[in-house]
């Protein structure tokens, strides 16, 4: 089946037509508001639509939108995981939704009480002793945590230390939140196994070393299991330990970043906890800090005395990282479902993310290359080099499950791993569901080797193939021009 291109809403309707009837206008009429040599000389050339129309124009439209809600949607390193609808509801309560972050404190008490527990719900999930609202996405929250960081150093006049160890499986944003914070990122190889080399992290760390970015479970999907040899490491050099916890899903209320030795966490709530991922936000990236730290936390932080809640600031923070108090709604939606959940049931939503993933990775094993002889954890990584004898590359493949009615895998991450495919099934899949993609994947394994054209020219049913994507991102052609 090949979808016809919708028409544009300028192509449809008639002059004359409308959508609504407005009342008839119960004030006078001003003319001459707008000067004259800024007034148009012609009628705008708007689309005329009857109610009709217009209704099934954007309903058509949003029907060929992709997303979790309409289809699986496995993108390894973004959990796109299911967002129980409950959440949205209650983070629409007007008593939430209508506050103004200048309103004195005694007359939000409520929202300063979710802060404060999602707070303490989110230091007992990470191991943290308290934790900052305010970054606003991952990225943030890596900066906010890197400057806490240096604030300790600094606060003990420790000025040398300037780098920031950073796998070479690390997500791009830790290189680059370093980058920002004004510190230097010093790259270590990882082991064939996917873990951190040992003698690597020795032999670079030193009085100048910040502090180690680690990711656990790592960007491969793989635990390491090292992690208390390399916590010891790095604080015996007097660094110490930062934990990109933007995917929490493999970990949740089985292991804690705080128990393995870091002193730093970020968590995303828009991948772990509740809020819809993609499009470019809001998010929200919570920051966890040890004992050490918490004098340097953002300022204001939410304090409970005497039964009221209330702001206080420290003199050592360094400062705001948002204009108010963090994403709220986001925020509320990470507290609706941490109760609902419960510690049970988020332990629970992590082993079956890490049983998923598994499954996943042994029915698909030998169809693909799996380049790490391991469990994995919430996600795993595949290779497509056995199918580079037919000149079919990981993107054929991606573009190839279009057809079969499934969101790709992240293709091409972690860079480390030659035509990565990275799966992430998340918790909330049936079997039926990893059964339906593990079928089609298998299936274009075969046309790899048997219809290579066919895998080559995907996808063949989707309204457009393939599109310079470079092109659309340098050149987005975002609105219609009257000719
Ligand atoms: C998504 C992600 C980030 C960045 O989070 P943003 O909210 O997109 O800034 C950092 N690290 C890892 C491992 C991630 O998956």
């Amino acid at each position: 089946m090949i979808l016809e291109r919708q028409p544009l809403i300028f192509e449809l309707g008639k002059p004359g037509r409308k959508a609504v009837d407005l009342p008839k206008l119960d004030v006078p009429e001003v003319s001459n508001l707008i000067p004259e040599k800024y007034a148009r000389t012609s009628k705008a050339a708007l689309p005329e639509l009857s109610q009709l129309e217009l209704i099934r124009h954007y309903t058509q439209l949003s029907n060929r939108n992709f997303g979790v809600d309409t289809g699986f949607y496995p993108l390894g390193s973004c959990t796109m995981k299911y967002n129980p609808k409950i959440n949205e509801d209650i983070s629409r309560y007007e008593g939430l939704s209508l506050l103004h972050p200048l309103q004195d404190s005694a007359t939000v008490q409520g929202a300063l009480e979710i802060l404060y527990k999602c707070e303490q719900a989110l230091a007992e999930i990470s191991g943290m002793k308290a934790v900052t609202m305010q970054p606003a996405a991952g990225a943030h929250g890596e900066l906010t945590g890197l400057k806490l960081i240096r604030a300790y150093h600094r606060d003990r006049n420790d000025l040398a230390r300037t780098k920031v160890i950073v796998p070479d499986s690390a997500h791009g944003t830790n290189p680059a939140s370093a980058a920002v914070c004004g510190m230097q990122a010093v790259e270590i190889k990882s082991e064939a196994d996917g873990s951190i080399d040992l003698e690597a992290l020795k032999a670079v760390v030193g009085p100048d070393t910040a502090a180690l970015m680690l990711t656990n479970p790592s960007t491969l999907g793989l635990f390491e299991s090292k992690i208390e040899a390399i916590a010891k490491i790095v604080h015996d050099a007097g660094g110490l330990l930062y934990y990109d916890g933007a995917n929490s899903n493999a970990i949740m209320g089985i292991v804690r970043p705080g128990d393995m030795g870091f002193d730093v966490v970020h968590l995303n709530l828009h991948k772990t906890f509740s809020t819809p991922h993609g499009g470019g936000g809001p998010g929200s990236g919570p920051v966890g800090v040890k004992e050490a730290l918490v004098k340097f936390l953002p300022n204001p932080r939410v304090q409970f005395c005497d039964g009221l809640y209330s702001w206080v600031t420290s003199d050592k923070s360094i400062g705001k990282m948002q204009a108010f108090h963090g994403n709220f709604g986001i925020i509320v939606r990470a507290y609706a479902y941490i109760l609902s959940m419960g510690g049970e049931g988020l332990r629970k939503s992590s082993e079956d993310a890490v049983l998923n993933a598994n499954y996943c990775k042994k029915m698909l094993e030998e169809a693909y290359d799996s380049p790490f002889d391991r469990f994995c954890m919430h996600e795993c990584v595949l290779t497509s080099k056995k199918q580079k004898q037919y000149g079919i590359h990981t993107l054929d493949i991606a573009k190839r499950l279009l057809d079969y009615g499934y969101h790709p895998p992240t293709i091409y991450f972690p860079m480390i791993v030659e035509e990565a495919i990275m799966i992430e099934p998340t918790e909330s899949e049936s079997k039926e569901t990893l059964d339906g993609f593990i079928d089609a994947m298998k299936k274009i394994a075969v046309e790899a080797a048997m219809d290579t054209e066919l895998v080559h020219s995907a996808p063949h049913n989707t309204i457009v193939s393939r599109l310079d994507e470079t092109l659309a991102a340098r050149n987005p052609v975002v609105k219609w021009a009257a000719q």
